[in-house]
Parts: C-alpha cells; sequence; structure tokens
C-alpha cells in the first residue's frame, strides 16, 4: 500500500460525492449521517448565509470573507472553490485526517472543481457522481424547491449541464430516483471499495 499503513487504513475511505445542482447531495448525504453514524460527513466552510434551519457547523460553518482567506492561506483546507460564481466553500482537512487515522470513513459532499481537486490531493479517493433520473426530473427539483430566483435557477442548470458532462470522470455513478435507495448504493459502493479492488 502506498502508506504502508496500519490496520485501520483498509477499511477507512474517503468519498466524495458530487452531481448537479437539486440532484439531491444534500438529502443522500443526510440519510447517511442518519442511518450509518460510523461515516464522518465532512462539514464545510461557506461565506453564504444559512438557510432557515441550516445550524452552524452541522450542515456548515459559515465564515466571514477574512476567515475564509484565513483558512486558506494557513493551509488549513484539502480544497477550496467558488460555487455557481457566487460563495466560496472549502473543505477543513484536519476532521479528515483524524477521521482516517481512527479507521473511520469519510464522505465529502462537494461540487466537481471539489471533486477533481480531491483527486490530485488524495488519488485513493473514491468518486461517486449522484445522477438525476433524467434532466426534466432534475428541473422539476430545482424548481420544486423553490429556494432560489428564476434567475440563479437558470445560472445553476447552466452549470448543471456542464457538470453532467463530467460523469464519466467518476469511479462509480448512482441514479438518485429515490434518496434511501440511492444513500445505499452509495454505503454499499464504499464497503466494496474497503476490499481493496478499486481499479484506477
Ligand atoms: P449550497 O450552497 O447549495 O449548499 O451548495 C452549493 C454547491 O457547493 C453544491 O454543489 C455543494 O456540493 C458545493 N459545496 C459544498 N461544500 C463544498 C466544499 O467544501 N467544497 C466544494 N468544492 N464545494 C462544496
Amino acid at each position: 500500500r502506498r502508506d504502508g499503513g496500519h490496520a485501520a487504513d483498509r477499511t477507512s475511505k474517503l468519498v466524495v460525492l458530487a452531481g448537479p445542482t437539486a440532484v439531491g447531495k444534500g438529502a443522500v448525504s443526510t440519510y447517511i449521517r442518519e442511518h450509518h453514524p460510523d461515516v464522518l460527513l465532512s462539514v464545510s466552510a461557506t461565506t453564504r448565509s444559512p438557510r432557515p434551519g441550516e445550524i452552524d457547523g452541522v450542515n456548515y460553518y459559515f465564515v466571514s470573507d477574512e476567515e475564509f482567506d484565513r483558512l486558506e492561506s494557513s493551509g488549513a483546507m484539502l480544497e477550496t472553490a467558488t460555487v455557481h460564481n457566487a460563495y466560496r466553500y472549502g473543505t477543513p482537512r484536519a476532521p479528515i485526517d483524524a477521521a482516517l487515522a481512527q479507521g473511520k470513513s469519510v464522505l465529502l459532499e462537494i461540487d466537481l472543481q471539489g471533486a477533481r481537486a480531491v483527486r490530485r490531493a488524495m488519488p485513493e479517493a473514491i468518486l461517486i457522481f449522484l445522477l438525476p433520473p433524467s434532466w426534466e426530473e432534475l428541473v422539476r427539483r430545482l424548481v420544486g424547491r423553490g429556494t432560489e430566483d428564476a434567475a440563479e435557477q437558470a445560472r445553476r442548470l447552466d452549470t448543471a449541464k456542464t457538470e453532467l458532462a463530467a460523469a464519466d470522470e467518476f469511479d462509480y455513478r448512482v441514479v438518485n430516483t429515490e434518496v434511501s435507495r440511492a444513500a445505499q448504493e452509495v454505503v454499499d459502493l464504499m464497503s466494496i471499495s474497503a476490499d481493496d479492488n478499486k481499479e484506477s
């Protein structure tokens, strides 16, 4: 093994879940957090404001631009990205290193740029792309959740088109027809890959 590591390394995995806007990454991650407490769901930092119901330290660490700069320049972030040309997001490195060292698997729910950056930083990471059942269904989910105005929806759908084209770069693709089933598929892939049979 590349790290010549201890026994825990054999089962702890870094898994990245990416996919276009409104495909249901948040719902799938939340389902895994509730049903698989053995998996650490990484909490990102972001400069956007909390939406109703979001809790600081649970959904995100909500930080100012200055605080984000400080975290980034001190090397505390595994990756950072500006998403949908608006706010900044980043993955704190320390909790991930700690969990992996303890033999826990870690799930990152991040965008495509983040997935690519993690692949470069940690080539052993497993990349999973969440797909909608169809383009029409993706549009329906985005419009249906009603958290973005029309201009923002158009911008996100534009990004989504580009992102869908990148699905082939990922190790696995999971179609999110039903959240509990998609979540189970992700968890199954984590344990299949824990047998160390991932090809690259
Ligand atoms: P939202 O603002 O809707 O919660 O998230 C917008 C986008 O940012 C989503 O695609 C989400 O996956 C992505 N995102 C959340 N946290 C991170 C992160 O730490 N790094 C990156 N690269 N993207 C993130």
